[in-house]
């Protein structure tokens, strides 16, 4: 069974035709979505979040109905988003957060909730400042928390806009590895490079359609 299908969404803001039949479908791996600003790549990845309904059109997450009440909970369990603007408290640390989100995931075990959240804690590389309040953190170390935080529980599905915003060079080389822990990864990003080194797939948006879908190799045998 696929992990994502995607069929005929569309979602419309004023005039703006953000999505304008969006359709795919993707098992395992890690997929790409890559496309310029306004592309409609944050609003796809929102609808795979379940954070946002689209106008017309469906999809199946993990084999399951999100505009099902019941069945969105437990898509939400099983899923892990990194939004563009992570909202981050401020007054939090690291380990608080990620903590809380595991919480939120109903992962109720308090013993290994610690070993996971130092777990993911740990991966980004963010073990040393892991119990400093997150507002004395960098902008990169603030996107690795957010990152951690998507990761706990390691995720059938994980939903990444821009993963490696705010990451330096050796930061984004480690996103790759990260990246295998979870069956299915969607992620958006504006840079071709990216792709080529994170991803197996790859649909390119444009103005709210996909307009390429195919591996990394022959998106660059048409370049
Ligand atoms: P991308 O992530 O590829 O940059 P977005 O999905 O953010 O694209 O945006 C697609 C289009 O929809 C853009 O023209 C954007 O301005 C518009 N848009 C997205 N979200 C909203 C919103 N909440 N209100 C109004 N317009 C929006
Ligand atoms: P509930 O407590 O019933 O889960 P939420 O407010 O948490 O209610 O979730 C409702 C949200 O689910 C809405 O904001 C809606 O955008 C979102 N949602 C995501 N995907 C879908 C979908 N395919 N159909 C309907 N709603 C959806």
């Amino acid at each position: 069974v696929a992990s994502l299908e995607i069929d005929e969404l569309t979602k419309t803001y004023g005039r703006t035709k953000a999505l304008d039949g969006v359709s795919f479908s993707a098992g395992r791996g890690v997929i790409g979505l890559l496309g310029p600003n306004g592309a409609g790549k944050t609003t796809l990845l929102r609808m795979v979040a379940t954070v946002l309904a689209p106008d017309s059109g469906s999809l199946r997450l993990l084999g399951l109905d999100p505009a099902d009440p019941a069945q969105r909970i437990d898509i939400r369990r099983r899923l892990g988003y990194l939004p563009q603007s992570p909202g981050l408290y401020a007054g939090f640390t690291p380990f608080d957060l990620v903590d809380y989100v595991a919480v939120l995931k109903e992962h109720t075990d308090r013993d290994w909730r610690r070993d996971e959240t130092r777990r993911v804690l740990e991966s980004v590389g963010l073990a040393d400042v892991m119990h400093q309040k997150i507002r004395r953190l960098s902008g990169g170390m603030k996107q690795r928390v957010a990152l951690a935080a998507a990761m706990v529980g390691s995720p059938d599905l994980l939903v990444l806009d821009e993963p490696a915003n705010g990451l330096d060079p050796d930061q984004r080389l480690q996103l790759r590895s990260l990246l295998s822990q979870s069956s299915t990864v969607l992620m958006s990003t504006h840079n071709i490079s990216e792709v080529g080194a994170l991803c197996q797939s790859v649909y390119v948006m444009f103005s709210g359609r996909v307009r390429f879908a195919g591996t990394p190799a022959e998106l660059a045998g048409l370049a």
